[in-house]
């Protein structure tokens, strides 16, 4: 029950903006009367004898990192939970959420879950990834809609520090979530932080 209760707030404001939500966490989100919140489902592969562990989630702030794929953009949600799960032996999908180029939102995890996505990081921060490689385009239009509602509703409901690219850690040579995406999105003013003036190193200080 506790589980469910980041989505149920975040989903429960943006269900009426025509986003397509595929709740993809293997567990329905509840709300407070107890019912459930009407979502389409998709399966995510997972591994049955595995869990990510938990974090109490308004308990410390947390950032949000935003990931690509570098894969085609019709590539499969659930391809991508079939090679964390067999190719990296994790419990399930490494992401929070996943968008798709037309705008669809998928729910991966549980926000409460401490999932694997940056390496050192994961335990104070949220996984958004783009499906797409925007190292040669840039991110589209309704990808960008969903993007900003998500991550605005996040920053109102949940305690958030600031909005990183995956590039921004120091200890990868990635260029996620893509070097015409990250640019986009700086521009946008969706990556930012609100405690630093620069974007790059500064943003893992903490
Ligand atoms: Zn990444």
């Amino acid at each position: 029950m506790k589980k469910a209760r980041g989505w149920l707030l975040i989903i429960t404001a943006i269900s009426g903006l025509g986003i397509s939500i595929f709740n993809g966490t293997g567990e329905e989100i509840i709300k407070s009367d107890g019912t459930t919140f009407e979502l389409e489902k998709v399966a995510l592969k997972k591994n049955i004898s595995k869990e990510y562990s938990s974090r109490e989630l308004l308990k410390d702030s947390l950032w949000i990192d935003i990931h690509c794929s570098a894969t085609v953009e019709d590539y499969k949600v659930n391809n991508m939970a079939i090679w964390h799960v067999d190719g990296h032996n994790w419990p399930g999908i490494g992401y929070h959420a996943l968008i798709r180029n037309n705008g669809d939102l998928y729910l991966g995890n549980h926000l409460e879950q401490i999932t694997y996505h940056n390496s050192g990081q994961n335990s104070k921060s949220i996984g958004i990834c783009l499906i797409g490689d925007f190292d040669y385009k840039e991110i589209d239009d309704d990808a960008i809609k969903t993007l900003k509602a998500l991550t605005d509703e996040m920053c109102l409901t949940l305690k958030i520090k600031g909005i990183r690219g995956h590039c921004d850690n120091p200890n990868t040579s990635k260029t996620c979530p893509g070097t015409l995406g990250y640019k986009q999105l700086v521009k946008l003013g969706i990556i930012t932080n609100p405690n630093v003036k620069k974007f790059g190193k500064d943003f893992y200080k903490d």
